[in-house]
This record gives C-alpha cells, structure tokens and sequence, in this order.
C-alpha cells in the first residue's frame, strides 16, 4: 500500500504537524518588521498562559531546538559554587547531567532506572544533607521510556527544602497541563515542536523575571546568554540574531490552533485516547510495554522488542514507513524497546489505520518475506 500522502509521524517530534501550521509558513517576513515584532511577542505571552504564569514570570525564546534551551537554563540559573542535584531516570536527565558538567557546574546525580519513580523522601534528605545545591533539576515527561515524572511532588519537596526547581518540560508542554505559579517553578525549557505541534526550530524558557535578572553575566556562552537574550526582547522586541521566522510564525498559528482545540486539557484528553488505543491494540497483538500502566504519560509508549528470531527494529521500521508510518526506535537503558508517539496532528482514526497495518508487517516478517533494506532510516 503506497499512501500518497507523507508518513504520519509516530514519534516524540518533529512530528505530524497540521495543514493550517505548515500554511503558516508560506510567507516571508522581515525580522524587524512591526507585524513580526507583534506577531513575536504574541507567542512569548501566549507561551505563558498555558503555563499559568503571570506578571512575574518572562518567556525567552531562543534559536535552536529543545536542548538549547536546557543547556541555556542550566547555564543562567545553575550557580557554579552551589551547583544542582539532578533527578534522572532516563537519557534527558542523564544529558542534563553532562550539560551541567561541561559547564562546570557542581551535579549531585539522583539517577534510578529508566522504568522507576525517584522516591521523594530521598530527594529532599539528599537536599538537606548538602545544603549547598541550591537547585533541583527535573525532566517531566522522560521521553526515553515515556514515563511521568510527579512533578507536584518534586516541586513539593524543593519547596520544602528551600531549594529552586528547573524543569525539562520539553515533551510534556501545551499537553500535560501545568502551572508554574502553583508548583513555584524558577525555570522551564520546551521547545515548538512536541505537543504546541508547531515545527523545529524554536526553544523557550519560561522564566522568573528575578531569577533572569539574578542571572545577568552568568552565562560562559553569548548565544545561549538568557538575561541578554531576554533583555533585548523586552527593550525592542528584538532576537539579538537572526530569529527563525518561518517557524516562529508557524509557533503562532500553533498556539492558535491549541486554544481553538481547547487548551492543554482538551488535547491531553486527545492525546490520552491515542495512547490508551495504542497500547490495547498492541498489547492485541502480543507486544508488552516497558512500563507499567502507572507510570505512562499519554505522549509515547515504549514496547519491548519482541525476543523471537523474526523480529528486526530496522525491518518492521520499513515496513511501517512503506505504510505510511514512522515508528521511532527504543532508548531504555534496562530493556530493547521500540517507541511509537501518540501525539501531533493525529487522532484515534490514525492510531486505527496503525494498528490495522501492524499484523500484515508481522505475518509478512515471520515467512520472512521482508530484508533489511539498504538505507535503514531509523534514528
Ligand atoms: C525532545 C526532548 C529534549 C530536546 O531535544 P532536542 O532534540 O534538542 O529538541 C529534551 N528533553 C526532553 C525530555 C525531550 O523529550
């Protein structure tokens, strides 16, 4: 079956993005041009509305994707001296780590398997034993497995330790709904094209205007300095470089797209019933998830590779692709896995039509009628 339309895209992002954000992207605009600047400072107010924040709160885009704006937070908010204890359980939380290194921060590490919750008392006597680490570091959604992380008690127990809370919310924004204010976040990074379903290009950090200030000289690099990056938005509305302005036009038609669909808890409810679909149906088909049922986030699912001889991520991956889906491969430090997304411009009826063409990919991989083909294009 040849569909004649592009794949959908079943992964964390860049993912299937609608007709109306891609029409966004059809025109040229001058970055300096008032009908940008506007349509700019649209998006970095919209971006914090859906967080809940108020007054108090900034949004600073950045040029790049998702780990520009991880790599920016932990530069301006991470003081070298006192230094962070990060929360890991999978390949996120394991790259905050090694950002915050490279930078020369002092990391006091947390890490628990990539299936597992930390355990929250632990967390804060790790705090109260070194006083020092002034800042928690969290990830929400762990996109390596698809686990969600209790973000209300990680931020409960920083609160009580008097410590600052700094959040990979890249694969959880626009979608899980959060509040900034209510948990008492410093610091947020995600970027335009996981669940806002716009395209990549764009990374933000939705910050506290005093920790911005707070944080004027601190960061080693020019292009990931936030206090500037946010300093000069606020004098002129101006990128200090070249904006993407495709993209952030396209972010625009996005956030409008988001609110006509209802906000975050609409498209949670969407996304959950992608999610919920998928897993039923696979598990019909005998995959079993990496996760348990407790722990799963409703933006990916991670399955255990099936341990019979027929199977090959690469091939079923082609197969999926030739069908018109593209699948995306497995990252768990404990187990083989294979990841399938549920979020983007896609509903039920596409999970459906996925499902219905995982049983000929199988029938036809076990009578071993299928090869690797020669350009294997997993990541
Ligand atoms: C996608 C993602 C990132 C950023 O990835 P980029 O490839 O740089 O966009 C960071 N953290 C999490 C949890 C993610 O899902």
């Amino acid at each position: 079956m040849s569909d004649i339309r592009e794949p959908y895209l079943l992964t964390p992002g860049p993912l299937t993005t609608s007709e109306r954000v891609k029409r966004a992207m059809l025109r040229d605009w001058g970055s300096r041009d008032e009908e940008f600047l506007r349509l700019s400072q649209k998006v970095r107010s919209d971006l914090l509305k859906i967080a809940g924040a108020g007054e108090d709160y900034a949004a600073v885009p950045l040029q790049g994707s998702g780990t520009y704006a991880v790599e920016a937070m932990v530069a301006s908010f991470v003081s070298g001296e006192s230094g962070a204890l990060v929360l890991v359980n999978g390949a996120y939380g394991r790259r905050i780590v090694e950002i915050a290194r490279r930078l020369g921060k002092r990391v006091a590490v947390y890490e628990v398997a990539d299936d597992s919750l930390h355990d929250l008392a632990e967390v804060e006597r790790r705090l109260a034993a070194d006083p020092e680490l002034q800042t928690v570091i969290a990830v929400h959604c762990e996109t390596t497995s698809g686990l969600l992380n209790p973000l209300e008690g990680i931020a409960a127990a920083a609160k009580r330790q008097g410590r600052a809370l700094l959040v990979d919310a890249m694969s959880s924004f626009g979608a899980i709904p959060l509040d900034v204010e209510a948990l008492d976040i410093a610091a947020l990074a995600a970027s335009s094209n996981k669940c806002l379903q716009g395209v990549p290009g764009l990374a933000f950090v939705l910050a506290r205007r005093e920790a911005l200030e707070a944080s004027q000289g601190r960061s080693p690099s020019l292009v990931l300095d936030l206090y500037s990056q946010y300093r000069q938005l606020e004098v002129d509305g101006q990128y200090r470089f070249t904006p993407p302005t495709h993209v952030i036009a396209a972010l625009a038609e996005a956030l409008d797209e988001l609110a006509d669909e209802g906000g975050p808890s609409v498209r949670y409810a969407r996304y959950k019933k992608n999610c919920e679909l998928l897993i039923e149906g696979m598990r019909e088909l005998g995959f079993k998830t990496a996760l348990a049922d407790s722990l799963q986030a409703p933006i990916i699912a991670s399955f255990r590779e099936p341990e019979d001889d027929w199977f090959s991520f690469e091939i079923f991956y082609n197969a999926l692709k030739q069908r018109g889906f593209a699948i995306y491969a497995g990252k768990m430090k404990s187990a083989c896995t294979f990841r399938i997304g549920t979020i983007g411009a896609i509903d039920s009826q596409t999970i459906s039509r996925f499902l219905e063409n995982v049983p000929p990919v199988i029938v036809e991989m076990r009578a071993g009628l299928l090869y690797q083909a020669q350009q294997p294009s997993s990541n």
